[in-house]
């Protein structure tokens, strides 16, 4: 690597390794994860013995933001470098899922990938842009921020809290640029039937049975709607059942079935659309089979993201990605959600790089530390280049 500021291997690899073993497993998935304080507090003290200015910000109880903060001498654009410090459940992990054993040039145990390996990366470029003397015009943040696997509190907050010209995201992205995810939302489909003995077939209407038009509008979607409309980096928009449930009992025609369903969607579309798909094809089945009746209700949503290749930040990171890695750099899209929408949409320009590894929420899981000190050096060569 051809650094300016060259990063410190071993250091790096410390925080890597201590932030691991720190215990901050999302209490809004696991009943018995014990949320990001004992992190937050390890962040704010690292980021004093940088030098920086630290806060807490709360966004539930012992769950805070620590956002810190390099004053620039003034002039210059300001950069927020950030990611969540939330991890996924730890069940069914093969080993010690705290222990930050090193083997073969990987680091392993929960969040090692997803996402303490770019939190390192943060950390250890502004450890090299410290040591190399950096001087910082505009001023460089740290958003450390909670919850991001769940409903992403961290983020909503931090972003009422401050407002930098830019943002560089350090999720897993096996060091290639990501300008682009999709969105997602949840719904929950009931069909309406009426209740009677199940011997009274003139009487009776069955719930459960009527939801079988909703069910083949799903493969209607998958099959024939979405399967044209194709992003260069997401693949296209999809739809699943995930949960269905219904019926009073065997001798009873039900009254009610309910399915809940998961859209993943291209960036150009919203949940308002999905909604309005859904609706007009209850009005449809209302009008042509007998005593249908159902709704359609909105539980959740969060939009895609993209920004354009020519956006400045985005040329900040090309920039400094060739420079350091000595190559073009490659692009990609996240069919994963990520934060990134939610700071798209607060009108900061995000863009997104981080290091690569494996077993993002499942039973083994590491990251490359050698991607952890390569993003390190892309992020402290872009801050350097973004905020001078
Ligand atoms: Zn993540």
């Amino acid at each position: 690597m051809n650094s300016r500021y060259p990063i410190d291997t071993a250091l790096t690899t410390q925080y890597l390794q201590q932030m691991v073993q720190i215990n901050s497993v999302n209490p809004g998935l696991a009943a018995s994860g014990v949320g990001e304080g004992a992190i937050a507090e390890w962040l704010y003290q690292t980021c004093l013995a940088l030098g920086l200015e630290v806060q807490f910000q709360e966004t539930a109880p012992n769950r805070p933001n620590v956002i810190a903060r390099w004053v620039g001498s003034g002039g210059g654009k300001s950069l927020l470098l950030t990611g969540h410090t939330d991890v996924v459940s730890v069940e069914n992990m093969q080993s010690d899922p705290f222990d930050g054993r090193i083997e073969n040039g990987r680091l392993y145990g929960r969040g090692s990938y997803d996402m303490k390996g770019g939190l390192a990366s943060i950390l250890g470029a502004v450890a090299a842009l410290k040591a190399a003397n950096f001087q910082p015009a505009g001023d460089i943040w740290l958003g450390f921020v909670t919850d991001e696997e769940y409903l992403s509190l961290g983020t909503d907050a931090l972003v009422t809290a401050i407002q930098p010209d830019a943002a560089i995201l350090t999720e897993p992205t096996d060091v290639q640029i990501c300008v682009a995810h999709k969105g997602f939302a949840w719904l929950t489909l009931t069909t309406y039937g009426k209740a009677t003995h199940g011997s009274r077939y003139t009487e009776g209407v069955d719930a459960i049975t009527h939801m079988q038009y909703l069910l083949k509008m799903i493969s209607t979607l998958e099959q024939k709607v979405f399967v044209d409309d194709l992003h260069p980096l997401l693949g296209r928009n999809s739809v699943h059942a995930s949960l269905i449930s219904g019926g009073l009992g065997l001798s009873t025609y039900p009254d009610q079935c309910r399915l809940q369903i998961e859209h993943r969607y291209l960036p150009d579309l919203g949940a308002d659309e999905i909604i309005r798909l859904w609706q007009d094809e209850i009005d449809d089945l209302t009008k042509t089979i007998p005593d249908f009746k159902a709704s359609v209700k909105l539980d959740f949503e969060r939009p895609g993201y993209e920004i354009e290749r020519d956006a400045p930040i985005v040329q900040t990171m090309h920039q400094a990605f060739r420079e350091i890695m000595q190559t073009e750099p490659p692009y990609m899209g996240m069919y994963a959600w990520l934060d990134s929408a939610i700071m798209g949409r607060a009108g900061i320009p995000t863009v997104i790089l981080g290091p690569g590894g494996a077993g993002m929420h499942a039973a083994v899981e590491y990251v490359h530390i050698h991607d952890v000190v390569a993003c390190a050096a892309i992020i402290a060569q872009a801050t350097a280049d973004w905020v001078s």
